[in-house]
């Protein structure tokens, strides 16, 4: 974490709010982005614009505070690598529960009413990401979202009790970016407001007005399958409640086990089966007892003596899609600019067993809130906000088609006789399932469509590990000014920056006549430069910082393929040392090395000869990857969507 750069501040470095900033408590009349809806997708959309000084923004809730318990809690690696750029995947690592093994049971062959352990799988493969799989009631990840806002420089807070119940977009403006086109109608305890935004975003959940308003319905499947959840404190002689654990018996139904917070807390899905045509969960007449009493069925020759249950629901399974998440038709497509969009739950509903919701639906809106920055900011073409139905559509689809078939198999009969079994004993369908899509469940295996900012894989082979349109996969490299080992993924915060990380070629770091010298040359000063080309506005830090520092949009890291000890920084090129910030300080963290035991180049399949380029989007989705001389081809890949700097 970097700070002091305009100035020493004393206290929490991480708070950056002014009082002049906090909230009075009315909503604005007239605002950039209306969030409607603090659930995971609202709150991770607000935060993210929080991080920018120059962009307003109003969040509303209908309910009168924050969620106090229950609803999801899986959060998957990919979340967390998210978690880490807004800065608090450290705390929520300390406090949740870590999935490292899912056990399977079904019915025991001698004695198919007893269930018994079948088979254990690690639950994500090594390598996959330097965070786990981790487990943490939803309203605790609401929690860290809200003290970040709260700390922004906005000091962001929720409206809450206010429901949304209206929405109007008056089409004469809306190509006007610097319009307000969008009213919202608020219905409060003590009457109306009207909001007037620019953009609204509708994270109001699978009800969504906002979806209404727009014209769009979740389609697919009716719902069939009910599922009772439960959070409860419990004594039990079951041996893998402190495990992920998946039961299936013989004729009582399946069960899911979360393992949750604090060593105590438990999470239980049970099997409720299937609804009639027409059929709603509100018909079927279920409480926390009937609930016990069948998992202890499902358990059986094991007990569970339920102390206390801290929240319950019913769930009812259907997977279900919009067929877009703006306010633009088909027919319409590029040439209107779309002004009211829809992320999460109001897009896209599913079961909660796959553990999906939550985190598809944070990821919906970090794939959105950099869009709208760069737009609202005046450095993207509005053509940009088009790219998000089409790439979170895709997502969403996919996902529907995968919790389809995992919820097909978690409510299907077992065959304690035919069913067949590996070496280890493993259930052979659950189990191969279960790895086949550990990593989309993990959320590392989403891949952006080549697009206005997923370039075309023409260089893929110069770094084969860093697949364009997937995450950043990080890895360990060791940073020269100080000899800091350090995943280099985490240099990545979520301020709406670009980065290129830059993977030298085999030439010494202080040959003038290198690659990377000339690249560096390149960006610092050619007029075409995305440096130079393109409109730039410092994200981050106070409302006072108004200087654009020279990495403002692009946040340009290089790794050299030498031993950190034998990289001397002052014969470096200026890019890798920009002076920055009100005093011009030298930013010392651009700087890092290969580390020897685990090689970044050998792990992501660099060329050590050629070295790459590896350009990552603001969500840290790969962009291009290009050879090094490649200098005129990332200024292009720029121009097919950023602004031209005006020269006065
Ligand atoms: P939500 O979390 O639904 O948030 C939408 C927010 O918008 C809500 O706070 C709502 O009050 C607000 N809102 C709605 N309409 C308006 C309006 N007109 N005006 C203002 N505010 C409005 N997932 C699991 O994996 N496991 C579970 O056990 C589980 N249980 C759940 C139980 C319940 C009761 C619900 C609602 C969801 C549950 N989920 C569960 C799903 C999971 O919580 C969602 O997938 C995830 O929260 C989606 O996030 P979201 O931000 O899109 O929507």
């Amino acid at each position: 974490m970097q700070f002091h750069l305009n100035g020493f501040r004393p206290g929490d470095p991480a708070v950056l709010s002014d009082e002049s900033a906090a909230a009075d408590g009315t909503t604005p009349s007239e605002v950039d982005v209306l969030i409607v809806g603090c659930g995971p997708a609202g709150l991770t959309l607000a935060a993210q614009l929080a991080a920018f000084p120059d962009i307003s923004t109003c969040i509303v809730e209908q309910l009168e505070g924050p969620l106090q318990r229950g609803r999801a809690d899986g959060i998957a690696c990919r979340t967390m690598e998210m978690f880490n750029a807004f800065g608090f995947a450290d705390r929520l690592l300390r406090e949740a529960y870590w999935v490292n093994e899912t056990t399977f049971w079904k019915p025991d062959q001698q004695q198919p009413e007893h269930i018994a352990r079948h088979g254990r799988v690690q639950d994500v493969e090594d390598g996959l990401s330097e965070f786990p799989h981790v487990i943490l009631n939803q309203a605790r990840v609401h929690d860290f979202y809200l003290e970040l806002m709260q700390r922004s420089v906005h000091s962001l807070t929720p409206h809450y009790a206010r429901q949304l119940t209206a929405l109007t977009t008056d089409d004469s403006m809306v190509d006007d970016v610097s319009a307000y086109p969008v009213a919202a109608t608020l219905v409060h305890h003590n009457g109306t407001e009207t909001v007037r935004a620019k953009y609204v975003v509708g994270c109001d959940g699978a009800r969504s007005a906002v979806r209404n308003t727009i014209g769009l319905t979740l389609q697919g499947d009716a719902a069939n399958q009910a599922w009772g959840v439960m959070d409860v404190l419990m004594v039990t002689d079951f041996p893998d409640i402190r495990m992920k654990s998946l039961i299936q018996s013989s004729n009582q139904g399946s069960i899911v086990v979360i393992p949750r917070e604090g060593g105590y807390l438990v999470r239980l899905y049970v099997e409720l089966g299937s609804l009639e045509a027409q059929q709603r969960v509100s018909d079927i007449d279920v409480s926390p007892e009937l609930l016990i009493d069948k998992a202890n069925a499902i358990f059986y020759p094991y007990t569970l003596d339920v102390k206390e249950v801290a929240w319950w629901s019913v769930y009812e399974i259907g997977q279900r899609l919009c067929e877009r998440f703006d306010d633009v038709p088909d027919s319409q497509r590029g040439q209107r600019m779309p002004r009211v969009f829809i992320a999460g739950d109001a897009c896209h509903t599913h079961s909660p067993k796959a553990g999906q919701g939550m985190n598809v639906s944070m990821r919906d809106t970090f794939n959105l809130g950099w869009k709208l920055a760069s737009v609202l900011r005046g450095q993207a073409a509005p053509a940009l906000l088009d790219t998000y139905t089409a790439e979170r559509h895709k997502v969403a689809q996919t996902l529907i088609d995968f919790d389809r078939e995992w919820s097909a198999i978690l409510a299907g009969r077992p065959n304690a006789d035919t069913d067949t079994t590996d070496d280890a004993g493993i259930s052979a369908e659950f189990q191969n399932y279960f790895i086949k899509h550990g990593r989309y469940t993990a959320g590392t295996a989403i891949q952006y469509d080549t697009s206005l900012i997923t370039g075309i894989p023409d260089h893929q082979h110069l770094a084969g590990g860093f697949e364009l349109g997937t995450r950043f996969h990080s890895a360990q490299v060791t940073r020269v000014a100080d000899g800091k080992p350090m995943q280099l993924g985490h240099v990545a915060q979520a301020d709406g920056r670009w980065r290129l990380y830059i993977f030298a070629d085999n030439c010494a770091p202080e040959d003038p006549q290198s690659a990377v010298g000339a690249l560096c040359d390149y960006l610092m000063q050619h007029p075409q430069s995305p440096l130079n080309r393109f409109a730039t506005i410092n994200t981050r830090m106070t409302r006072n910082d108004s200087q654009s520092d020279i990495d403002a949009l692009l946040d340009v890291r290089v790794v050299y393929q030498q031993h950190w000890r034998d990289v001397v920084l002052a014969t470096l090129p200026s890019l890798l040392l920009p002076r920055k910030g009100r005093y011009q300080l030298i930013d010392y963290e651009k700087v890092f090395c290969a580390d020897t035991d685990v090689n970044i180049f050998d792990l992501r399949s660099i060329d050590r000869t050629q070295g790459a380029m590896v350009l990552v989007r603001p969500d840290q989705h790969i962009a291009h990857v290009l050879p090094l001389t490649s200098h005129h081809a990332l200024a292009e890949f720029f121009a097919g969507f950023l602004i031209e700097r005006q020269v006065s």
